[in-house]
């Protein structure tokens, strides 16, 4: 069985086609520049997807993307299946489903209805993501469609984890509130973990995910559901990222905006973009050029590098408290799966919580491994993220016999 996984952007189209008789990616790519003059649509398959097809052509938009992308999947010398029809279904990333999915749902009216209702929380992404659903739905019309929503792990959360201290009319009025993001990750590797943690006779109620990647978040899982993440009503709220600053005093914004002389919209703009590790190291948003940058005696990068593991070990330290206990701490994405020196930094000083670094097993990479010493009261583990594969599976899960 196989099922297309589409992670639309306003100007570009990620997809992966999986074979879920074996939970493996056949094909994937990216259509880019969407709407603009010059699009171009990159198609990897064969062996470890290493074999790779460039078209260089015109997009109009998402709808004709898609086509271009079935057309280099059943392609005769490039494609990987002989018939659109063998693409069972298809699974869509979508930013924001606000307070109204709790969970991944099959696409009908009423859903393509609430994403849009959804708009005003992520005017950015849910567009683009309506764009891609209603593409696929052009194309591809026998195929039943799933929509799988970052923020919809996240709410369980409890109020008194949810809500800001604004006034109420706000929340009512505009919906604003913690939601949280990176949740089909957060769901993917705390349930991976509490069945790696079984496995192995170790508890596994209090779990906090470290999901550090370019955008970072973390979660604290109780039992296998979220009662609190870092980030917030958007993903500039939370620990401090390649771009974004996380958490700071509000009054920034308004104290920056007055001296620089520049509206809301742009200072929340350098917030997201030009602050973190780029804005404070100077160098780059990127972990291994600030880790270089570092190593060489950049003073800023060393600053960047002590100020993200300080704010990632606080949260932890405040998520143990949160939950009353810590069974354990995991590590995923980008950063937390690679790099080591990185994990031991956040990890330094948490001894008194019970989380003992073993510097030998800390330089696994990208694989699923404890590298916590084996006396430690709380492991500490990498568990690698894949959230295409979970919306791939989310997707079977609900299209099954469709
Ligand atoms: P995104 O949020 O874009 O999905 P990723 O999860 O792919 O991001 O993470 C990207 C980050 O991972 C980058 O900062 C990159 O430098 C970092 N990274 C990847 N490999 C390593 C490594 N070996 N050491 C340190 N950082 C790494």
């Amino acid at each position: 069985m196989k099922i297309l996984v589409i992670n639309a952007g306003s100007s570009s189209l990620k997809y992966q086609l999986f074979n879920m008789d074996n939970n493996t990616v056949i094909a994937k790519g990216l259509a880019d520049r969407i709407g603009l003059e010059t699009s171009s649509l990159t198609h990897n398959y064969g062996e470890e997807l290493k074999t790779k097809y460039v078209l260089n052509t015109q997009f109009k938009d998402h709808t004709e993307a898609i086509q271009q992308v079935l057309a280099a999947l059943v392609d005769k010398d490039h494609g990987v299946i002989s018939d659109i029809s063998d693409i069972s279904a298809v699974g869509h990333r979508v930013l924001h489903g606000g307070d109204k999915f709790t969970a991944s749902c099959i696409i009908d009216e009423a859903c393509k209805e609430t994403i849009k209702a959804c708009i005003p929380l992520g005017p950015l992404h849910n567009p683009a993501n309506l764009a891609g659903i209603k593409a696929c739905e052009a194309v591809m019309p026998n195929a039943p469609q799933v929509a799988v929503f970052d923020t919809a792990f996240h709410q369980t959360m409890p109020a008194e984890a949810f809500m800001y201290g604004i006034p109420m009319e706000y929340y009512k009025k505009y919906a604003i509130r913690r939601y949280g993001f990176h949740g089909t990750s957060h769901r993917f590797v705390s349930g991976r973990a509490i069945e790696v943690l079984k496995a192995n006779n170790m508890k596994h109620g209090k779990i906090i995910v470290c999901h550090l990647g370019n955008g970072s978040s973390l979660s604290a899982v109780v039992d296998g559901k979220c009662v609190d993440t870092s980030m917030g009503l958007t993903p500039l709220e939370g620990v401090l990222m390649g771009t974004r600053s996380g958490s700071l005093d509000p009054a920034v914004v308004e104290c920056i905006a007055n001296n620089e002389e520049l509206d809301v919209t742009k200072t929340v703009n350098i917030l997201n973009k030009k602050s973190g590790l780029l804005g404070v190291s100077g160098v780059s948003s990127d972990m291994r050029d600030v880790n270089t940058a570092a190593d060489a005696g950049n003073e800023n990068a060393k600053l960047a590098l002590d100020m993200w593991a300080y704010g990632i070990r606080k949260y932890i330290g405040s998520y143990a408290a949160a939950m009353g206990g810590l069974d354990a701490v995991i590590f995923t994405a980008g950063i937390g799966e690679n790099d080591g020196p990185g994990r031991a930094k956040v990890c330094k000083g948490l001894e008194f919580l019970g989380i003992e670094i073993d510097e030998e097993a800390n330089r696994a990479r990208g694989k699923e491994v404890c590298i916590s010493k084996p006396g430690s009261k709380v492991p500490v583990w990498v568990i690698p993220t894949n959230e295409e594969l979970a919306i791939a599976m989310d997707t079977l899960e609900l299209t099954k016999g469709k």
